[in-house]
Formats: C-alpha cells, sequence, structure tokens
C-alpha cells in the first residue's frame, strides 16, 4: 500500500525533493522495488535532457536574412509577386528559403505535437519509451531533408550572383 503511495510521489521526487516528505524519501532508501522505480524514472528524465533538437546553421539566419532583404531591394513594391513568378518558373533560390523555413516550422510544431502525445497519452503502457523514439524517427527523416536541402545548396549558391546583371 504504502509502495503505491510512494511510487507516485517518485516525479516530485526527482524534480522538487523538498516537496516530498521525509517519510516516503525513507521508504526509497529502505524499499529495493521503489528505488528499482526511482531509477528507470531517473534514466527515462535523464534520455529526455540529453536529447537535443537539431541545431540550425550557424550561417542559415544571416543567410536567410540577405536573401530576404535582398529581394526586398530588387523590387520593393511587389516583391512577393516577384517570388511566386521565381516559384513557378523553378528558381531554387527562392524556393529555398521558403521550403527551410516550412520545414524548421515542421519540425517545431512535430516535435510540440509528439510531447503533447505523450504527456496526455490514454495508454500509458507502451506509451513510456515512444515519444522519444518517435522523436528520434522523425529526427532522422528531417535529417534527411536536410541533407537534400544542402544539396540544392550546393546545386545553386554559386551561380546567384549572377543573375542580377
Ligand atoms: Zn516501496
Amino acid at each position: 500500500m504504502i509502495c503505491q503511495k510512494v511510487k507516485t510521489s517518485l516525479p516530485d521526487l526527482l524534480l522538487a525533493p523538498k516537496s516530498v516528505s521525509a517519510e516516503v524519501r525513507a521508504h526509497v532508501e529502505s524499499c529495493a522495488e521503489c528505488r528499482a522505480e526511482l531509477q528507470s524514472l531517473e534514466a527515462t528524465m535523464a534520455l529526455m535532457d540529453e536529447w537535443k533538437s537539431p541545431e540550425v546553421s550557424p550561417y542559415f539566419e544571416t543567410r536567410m536574412a540577405a536573401l530576404l532583404s535582398e529581394e526586398q531591394k530588387a523590387s520593393p513594391a511587389g516583391w512577393l509577386e516577384r517570388m511566386r513568378e521565381r516559384f513557378l518558373f523553378g528558381n531554387h533560390m527562392s524556393m529555398r528559403p521558403l521550403a527551410a523555413a516550412a520545414l524548421a516550422l515542421i519540425v517545431a510544431v512535430g516535435g510540440g505535437t509528439y510531447a503533447g502525445f505523450g504527456g496526455f497519452s490514454p495508454k500509458p503502457p507502451q506509451a513510456q519509451a515512444s515519444p522519444v523514439i518517435k522523436d528520434l524517427q522523425s529526427l532522422d527523416e528531417n535529417a534527411q531533408v536536410f541533407q537534400q536541402l544542402n544539396s540544392m545548396d550546393q546545386d545553386t549558391g554559386d551561380n546567384g550572383g549572377g543573375s542580377s546583371l
């Protein structure tokens, strides 16, 4: 009976040890089962802490800002129009930042969605590890897309300056 009560306080014991009663702490010290439970919870949390979202290249924002201001300078009145034209005619120079921005949004929204499902999943038994695994899987897919973006980058990066004159 006390084990059940103690187990509900285990997350508190990890996150806010001071909020947990001495009785609970003493029980965890002496009860192997509750201690094992605490350790597995700790390991899960450590795994979550280690997980990092993919880092955006330090040049990404600079490059994107430069591309956007280039578009705005080139045609202050109708740059949206121009971007749409370029988009339709398949010039990768303007598609690239759009695709990257869309991708960043998908990554952000996707990560939040997974975290949300993980927290409020109606099926806790198999949900314990799955949010992290799902994230790792989507991370893997995203890495592939990033690679594709990078190769687009290399294909079109060198002839960008020539089109303005
Ligand atoms: Zn116990």
